[in-house]
């Protein structure tokens, strides 16, 4: 009996030390391989998707309420097959008049002028982008001067000059700009707000809600100091769906200086910004996680400041668009 127990006392004792042998095994892993398992782990910001428990009410519209202009979009050489498909989709979701901001220069931006409103003159308005390849030679000023006036004739509409800077850096590390090689974004802003007070008789429409989305009340003072600066609501439509309140009264005080803009074209795409001008629905999920990984809201805007947005503005600043495809 007495040896029996101890026999058992001691098994216990052994599956205890190797149970924390085990453990002491398990701890002693290196920190690494640990931090690479944890990495293993770890969702990435795509994958991370807890599901919301909250009923509430909930309106998918898939067409936009009025027509509308997108101001902002990019069609680098479409085929005319591609732009016959295009028109359809747009007509799904009563997508009006699509602004090309990517014609290019000289022969590119004939071919896309000649694909897009050759074809569908009440459908596309196509801008001309300028050719940086020989700014090193003297008298880069005056050729880009010269091709600007050619593409004009040759059908542009608009000029886009300042390019995109996403802050996409995990995903497109490409788009990183080390500050050894780039000016802060403060310079940036600063030289960019120079532009506009040193031209008050150009119109500019600047890109993502001016990159001040995170800042409603610094582009308020950009508005208020330069009546001749616009701005799209393209691929930053997250900055205003998690202020509902601020976006709200932001977009009926300037009314007036604020169009629709998609950015990157995917038709799929656009109800959410349907959804968050158009209804007051609540926290519901984003569409693209490297821009927002939380989810928006609804701002529900008037009607009147709606239509703004969506094309009285535009007809306002883009010359030759038909007027007459709109509501009053
Ligand atoms: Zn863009």
């Amino acid at each position: 009996m007495t040896s029996r127990r101890t026999i058992t006392f001691f098994s216990m004792i052994f599956v205890a030390l190797f149970a924390a042998l085990l453990g002491w095994l398990h701890v002693a892993a290196t920190p690494q391989d640990q931090s690479v398992q944890k990495k293993q782990q770890m969702p990435t910001i795509e994958e991370y998707q807890p599901k919301s428990t909250l009923v509430t009410k909930e309106h998918q519209i898939e067409r936009a309420k009025f027509p509308f202009i997108d101001i902002h979009s990019h069609h680098w050489n479409p085929t005319p097959e591609e732009v016959d498909r295009l028109v359809k989709e747009m007509d799904t979701i009563n997508l009006r008049v699509m602004m090309n901001l990517s014609g290019g220069t000289g022969e590119r931006l004939q071919r896309t002028v000649a694909a897009m409103k050759g074809r569908y003159p009440d459908r596309f308005v196509v801008f001309a982008n300028m050719s940086y390849d020989d700014l090193n030679t003297p008298g880069f000023g005056k050729r880009v001067a010269v091709r600007l006036e050619q593409d004009v004739k040759n059908g542009a509409q608009g000029l886009k000059i300042f390019k995109d800077f996403g802050m996409e850096l995990k995903e497109f590390p490409g788009r990183a700009r080390p500050p050894a090689k780039y000016p802060p974004f403060e310079t940036l802003m600063t030289e960019r707000n120079h532009l506009f007070a040193k031209h008050p008789k150009t119109n500019f429409i600047a890109a993502h809600l001016g990159f001040h989305g995170n800042d409603l009340e610094r582009l308020g003072k950009l508005f208020d100091a330069n009546p001749n600066v616009y701005v799209d609501i393209a691929a930053v439509l997250a900055e205003l769906g998690r202020q509902p309140y601020s976006a709200h009264d932001f977009l009926v005080k300037y009314q007036d200086r604020v169009l629709m803009g998609k950015d990157i074209y995917e038709v799929n795409e656009y109800k959410w910004y349907f959804r968050a001008l158009e209804t007051r629905d609540e926290y519901f999920e984003y569409y693209r996680k490297r821009h927002a990984f939380w989810r928006i809201y609804g701002f529900q805007v008037p009607d009147e400041v709606l239509k703004k947005i969506y094309y009285k503005n535009a007809l306002k600043l883009v010359p030759g668009i038909d007027a007459k495809a709109f509501p009053q």
